[in-house]
C-alpha cells in the first residue's frame, strides 16, 4: 500500500495549505460558513454532487460510480473552539478567542484530500457520501444533520469517522470494537431551603449544608452503585451558594458532568443522582429541583465494521502502526448519534509524541489546549486510509 501513501504524499502540498487556511480562519459551532463554502466549492470542482446547508452549515458531497448498490458515509467535523490560540504557528488563528484546538481543520483537510484522489483515480463501484458536519463541540451538529434528513436523503450502509489524538505516535491508527467514547450528560441541581440570619440557624433550612452533604453522597454513586468492572464519572464542577458569611442563603446550585461507557450504567447514574438529590435535600429540610439535560450518547463501534476498518488499517500501515483494540476514552463525540442509526466505526490517528517521535511539540499538546496544533504529517496518512477504505467498501456485489 506504499504506492497509495506515496500518491497522496506527492500531491499533499495543496491540502497542507488548505488545512492551514482553515486553521487561520476558525469558526465556532453553526457558524462554519466560510469553511463549509470552501469544502462545498472544492467538492463541486472535483465533480461531486453537493448539498449545502444540511443541519445548518453541514455539507454532503456524493459521488456515484458504476452500478454497485453499496453506500458508504465518511464523516469529518468542521468547527473550532472558543480558545485563545498560543501555538505560535505562522498560520495561527486570525480571530481572537477562537481556534482550531481539536484538529477539525485537519479532519476536514484529510477527507478533502481523499475526496480529490477518489474523484481523480479512485477504483470503486457504488455511492460515496462525504459528510462534513458542523458543531461537534457540544452543539450536536450530527443530530442537526440527522434531523434535517441526512440518512433519509443519503442512506448509508456504514459510516466511519476519524479523530486525531496527541500523545499517540504520528500516523498510528487505534481501533476499538464496542463502547469507545463515553456518554456525557449535564445536570443542574438546585436545592431550595429557607434563608436566614447566620447567627440563628434554627430558624432557617440551610441549603449549603444540604449541598455539601449531597456532594459527598454523590461520590458513592460510582463507588457503591456502579459495577466495579464498569466505568463511570460523576463530577460536581460547579457549586454556588450565598454571598456573605453571616447570611444563610435560600438556595444552592450544583452543576454536574456525568459520563458512562454503557447505556445501562448511564441510566443507573441518572436514577441514583436524582434519588440522592431528593433524599439529601429532604434530610436537611430543603427541596431539590433537578434539571437533567442528556448530552452525547455512548459511542459504540459495531463489530463487523470495526473488523473491516481494522483490516484496512493493517493493509495500509502494517501491524507495527496499528492498535487493533485500544482502550475506551471518557471523552465524548457526537458521531455516537450517527452510530445509533447506522453501523460503523470511529478510530483515532496519533497526532504525535513531540520529541519522542520527532513531531512538533504542538502536535503532542492535548486537544483543547491553546498550544495544540494538528500534525500536517497526518494529512497523507488519513487521506490514504479513507481512500483505501472507500475502495474496499464500495465493490460491486
Ligand atoms: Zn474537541
Ligand atoms: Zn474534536
Amino acid at each position: 500500500m506504499t504506492y497509495l501513501l506515496d500518491a497522496l504524499q506527492a500531491r499533499i502540498g495543496e491540502f497542507v495549505s488548505l488545512r492551514r487556511d482553515i486553521h487561520r480562519h476558525p469558526e465556532l459551532a453553526f457558524e462554519e460558513h466560510r469553511t463549509a463554502a470552501l469544502v462545498a466549492d472544492k467538492l463541486e470542482g472535483w465533480g461531486y454532487e453537493v448539498t449545502r446547508g444540511l443541519g445548518g452549515t453541514g455539507v454532503v458531497g456524493r459521488l456515484r460510480r458504476g452500478t454497485g448498490p453499496r453506500r458508504l458515509g465518511l464523516r469529518a467535523d468542521m468547527d473550532a473552539l472558543p480558545i485563545e490560540e498560543r501555538s505560535g504557528a505562522a498560520w495561527a488563528s486570525a480571530h481572537p478567542g477562537r481556534m482550531h484546538a481539536c484538529g477539525h481543520d485537519g479532519h476536514t483537510a484529510m477527507l478533502l484530500a481523499a475526496a480529490r484522489h477518489l474523484a481523480d483515480s479512485g477504483r470503486f463501484d457504488g455511492t460515496l457520501q462525504l459528510i462534513f458536519q458542523p458543531a461537534e463541540e457540544g452543539g450536536g451538529g450530527a443530530l442537526h444533520m440527522m434531523a434535517d434528513g441526512l440518512f433519509e436523503r443519503f442512506p448509508c450502509d456504514a459510516v466511519f469517522a476519524m479523530h486525531n489524538m496527541p500523545g499517540i505516535a504520528q500516523g498510528h491508527l487505534v481501533l476499538r470494537e464496542g463502547a469507545a467514547m463515553a456518554s456525557s450528560d449535564y445536570a443542574m441541581i438546585t436545592i431550595e431551603g429557607t434563608g436566614g440570619h447566620g447567627a440563628m440557624p434554627q430558624h432557617a433550612a440551610d441549603p449549603v449544608v444540604a449541598a455539601a452533604s449531597l456532594v459527598m453522597a454523590l461520590q458513592t454513586v460510582v463507588s457503591r452503585n456502579v459495577d466495579p468492572l464498569q466505568a463511570a464519572v460523576v463530577t460536581v464542577g460547579a457549586l454556588q451558594a450565598g454571598q456573605a458569611n453571616n447570611v444563610i442563603p435560600a438556595s444552592a446550585r450544583l452543576e454536574l458532568s456525568v459520563r458512562a461507557l454503557d447505556r445501562e450504567v448511564r441510566a443507573l447514574l441518572e436514577r441514583r443522582i436524582r434519588a440522592l438529590a431528593v433524599a439529601q435535600a429532604e434530610g436537611f429540610g430543603c427541596r431539590a429541583q433537578i434539571d437533567w439535560r442528556p448530552g452525547y450518547a455512548v459511542l459504540v463501534n459495531t463489530p463487523a465494521e470495526t473488523a473491516f476498518a481494522r483490516e484496512v488499517a493493517l493493509e495500509l500501515l502494517g501491524p507495527e502502526r496499528v492498535t487493533p483494540q485500544g482502550p475506551p476514552l471518557t471523552g465524548s463525540e457526537d458521531f455516537a448519534f450517527m452510530l445509533e442509526r447506522v453501523p460503523g466505526s470511529y478510530l483515532l490517528i496519533g497526532n504525535g509524541q513531540g520529541a519522542d517521535d520527532g513531531s512538533p511539540a504542538s502536535a503532542a499538546c492535548m486537544v483543547h489546549h491553546p498550544g495544540y496544533d494538528f500534525n500536517d504529517a497526518n494529512l497523507p496518512v488519513g487521506a490514504a486510509y479513507w481512500v483505501r477504505l472507500a475502495e474496499r467498501f464500495l465493490v460491486a456485489a
